[in-house]
């Protein structure tokens, strides 16, 4: 039986240093940190994300500030808004809720928050930095994992790994970290001929492809640490990930569960690159 690789767990922990640290920041009258998250739009898995990120930033205890905009809402207006708090010396962290409108130009908006506000790790400066090797701002979920990884002592240098999955914001910012930390990866996606030839030989696998329970036990080899990005609803509303967990947990050797995995890690990590602006100023 696998043992869980409990996210909740290491980010409330995580959680609770940055909450002391904060508090410290606030006896000694130093300025809070500030997180601005705009949403557009009614999409209900991003009100979801949203809601949690603002919870975070309250336990945590510092500000946080959620523009909740129409669907309507012109490419214009929110560069401008981008723009100010861009210029607002109070502001560590800007955040803009993936996916937009189809009218916004997600790349454009992308490349307008100041790289340096940019917690969610998205920019293509970033995103260009985390691919030469001199990371800054990483993309929250793949740091998540690696940090839960570390946290769980699992060895990565040497391991093959396999990625399921390419988008920008997992799939493979999550490859280039292992890749850092000197795995051998496979990044895979839905041309792949023979995927389960390729997880079946992989120590670690991380699945972020958006499919209810589609990595199997027959999928991997005895031992494998099993990382589940995925976040499914069922018909009935409960939350499943892209993992098989009852019959892979009897086969693997760590294994995140879903909810309770990946997700508070990602959260976490906004928060801490968040709090580090903040603290290095
Ligand atoms: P995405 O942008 O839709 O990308 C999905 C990727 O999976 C694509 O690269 C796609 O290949 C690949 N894929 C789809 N079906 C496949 C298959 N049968 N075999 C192999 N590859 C396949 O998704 P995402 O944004 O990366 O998110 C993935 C999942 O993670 C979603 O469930 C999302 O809700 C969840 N998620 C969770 C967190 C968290 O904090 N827990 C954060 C982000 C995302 P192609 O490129 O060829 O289309």
């Amino acid at each position: 039986m696998a043992k869980k690789l409990d996210g909740r767990l290491l980010a409330d922990q995580l959680q609770e240093k940055l909450k002391q640290e904060v508090s410290e920041w606030k006896h000694k009258g130093k300025r809070l940190p500030k997180l601005v998250v705009i949403l557009i739009g009614e999409d209900v898995g991003s009100q979801v994300y949203v809601k949690n990120k603002e919870a975070a930033a309250k336990k945590i205890g510092f500000h946080s500030q959620v523009d909740r905009l129409p669907e309507e809402t012109t490419e214009k207006e929110l560069l401008r808004r981008i723009k100010e708090y861009n210029e607002d010396q109070q502001i560590d962290g800007i955040l803009v809720q993936l996916p937009l409108p189809k009218h916004i130009n997600e790349e454009k908006v992308l490349l307008a928050i100041d790289a340096k506000k940019d917690v969610d790790g998205f920019h293509p400066l970033n995103m260009g930095k985390l691919f030469i090797g001199e990371p800054d701002k990483l993309p929250c979920t793949p740091y998540g994992i690696m940090e839960l990884l570390k946290a769980n002592n699992i060895e990565i240098a040497g391991k093959s790994a396999v990625v399921i999955g390419r988008s920008n914001i997992v799939g493979k910012p999550m490859a280039q970290l292992l890749l850092m930390a000197d795995a051998t990866v496979t990044v895979t996606h839905s041309y792949t001929k023979k995927l389960k030839e390729l997880t079946k030989k992989a120590d670690i696998i991380i699945v972020a492809i958006g499919h209810a329970e589609f990595l199997t036990a027959d999928y991997i080899k005895e031992g494998a640490v099993v990382v589940d990005v995925g976040m499914n609803r069922h018909s009935d509303g409960h939350l499943v990930g892209d993992v098989k967990y009852d019959e892979v947990s009897q086969k693997a050797s760590f294994i995140t569960p879903v909810p309770g995995g990946v997700g508070p890690m990602t959260i976490t990590m906004l928060m801490e690159q968040t709090v580090n602006n903040a603290r290095f100023e």
